[in-house]
């Protein structure tokens, strides 16, 4: 058991019965705020916890870190120093942080180096991408899209019970949360139309998605087993793959798509352990036909993690408009790194690996405008009555999510983006 995750642990913080960030949590993040330069950062309740500071002031000498492992503009250093090292900074803030401990809590002038209040920061992309891969691992996803652009009696392809399907995405338009996204222009075919037209998309979606992180590289020609993933796996969070599906249309076939995803991509802030997740495993839904060997994996490998998407008008509140969970995931992400790698792909410290889109099982858990309304035929009916098919100019799109267990809440915060006109 790793004891920065035990429920009973209570810190001298407070933090609110729905926060996302307990002691439990720990997250890591990259922050900067009017008198600090980027750096590493953990979160508890409102306040976030200058790594820099907590090492400068003698709290972390223990641990045998680098000199200002923290102060860079991404975790990719810090990462780097493995497992080992992340799991000990966690578990030192963890003991730091915890009701009983007054080494920090006693101290004026060290917390008000160390925590400062989540309001007072921007939080910047967590780690530097240099490759990023969306995978396709959602069977109700698939079967939907699959019904909708070819054919209900065969929606899923042939190979999607063989191989988690997945693409090579654009690493350098992955933005952080609070990023503003320009409408995408490109090509379309309109209705009954033979001749492409240039223009603003009028199909602009959002799909509900997690990603993983990881944390260890491997050499070109190494594979990594569903076994071993956990060593490479740093940690999630949550991804919204913007996507613009009548360009999407037009453009996939026969290499996929381009132009329709490729020019944003938002995540959450905070990266999320995948030692705060292990209290929270269940089990994936069966697998059949039965995989192929170097994909079969053991033990619990999904996650209990809620998800919810809300689409905010511009001057009028919020509307949820679906709820899912990662757990839905029929390929786990033992099994998409182990398919990354079987052929001798290589991994590097900070690369991004997207589930796909997250759909559950009833029509109110479906991850994407596309299917929530159903290509257009289903509208959706915001809370200031007007309707979406696809998102419009002005709106607002979150995603939030948080797993929880035994009245201990371990979140990842939200990604959210307001969508402005094609420049
Ligand atoms: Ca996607």
């Amino acid at each position: 058991m790793i004891k920065a995750n035990n429920p009973k642990l209570r810190s001298w913080i407070a933090t609110k019965a729905d926060s996302d960030f307990p002691i439990q949590n720990l997250p890591f993040g990259v922050f900067k705020s009017k008198n600090k330069s980027p750096r590493a950062g953990s979160r508890i309740g409102d306040f976030v916890i200058d790594l820099h500071e907590l090492q400068e002031l003698g709290f972390l000498s223990d641990l045998d870190l680098p000199e200002e492992v923290f102060l860079h503009t991404s975790l990719n250093y810090f990462i780097s120093q493995g497992k080992d090292t992340t799991g000990a900074v966690r578990e030192r803030l963890s003991e730091i942080l915890q009701s009983g401990n007054n080494e920090l809590q006693d101290k004026e002038e060290a917390k008000s180096k160390v925590l400062i209040p989540e309001s007072e920061v921007e939080m910047l992309l967590p780690v530097h991408i240099g490759d990023y891969t969306d995978f396709y691992s959602s069977e109700q996803h698939a079967f939907n899209v699959g019904s909708m652009f070819r054919d209900p009696d065969n929606a899923l392809m042939p190979n999607w019970k063989h191989i988690p399907v997945g693409y090579h995405g654009r690493a350098s338009s992955i933005v952080v949360s609070g990023t503003e996204i320009h409408r995408p222009k490109g090509q379309t075919l309109p209705p009954d139309s033979k001749q492409p037209v240039f223009g603003p998309s009028k199909r602009l979606d959002f799909e509900l998605e997690m990603a993983f992180i990881t944390g260890k590289s491997t050499k070109l020609g190494e594979t990594v087993s569903t076994d071993q993933a956990d060593e490479y796996i740093f940690g999630f969070v949550l991804f919204n793959d913007w996507s613009a599906r009548d360009i999407q249309k037009w453009e996939y076939v026969p290499l996929g798509p381009f132009l329709a995803k490729n020019f944003a991509s938002a995540v959450s802030p905070w990266i999320v352990t995948l030692e705060a997740l292990e209290p929270f495993r269940v089990s994936g839904p069966k697998q059949e036909p039965e995989v192929l060997p170097y994909l079969k994996s053991k033990g619990d490998r999904n996650f209990d993690i809620n998800l919810e998407v809300s689409i905010e008008p511009e001057g009028a509140v919020e509307t949820l408009v679906s709820r899912s969970n990662f757990k839905h995931m029929y390929w786990n992400v033992n099994q998409q790194l182990a398919h990354q790698t079987v052929n001798g792909c290589n991994l590097n410290v900070g690369d991004m690996y997207a589930s796909g889109t997250i759909s559950g099982p009833t029509p109110d858990a479906y991850g994407s405008m596309l299917e929530l309304a159903w290509m257009g035929t289903k509208p959706l009916k915001m809370s200031d009555g007007t309707e979406r098919k696809f998102i419009h100019d002005g709106d607002t799109v979150y995603i939030r999510g948080y797993a929880e267990k035994e009245g201990i809440r371990v979140g990842f915060g939200e990604v959210k983006n307001k969508i402005l006109p094609s420049k």
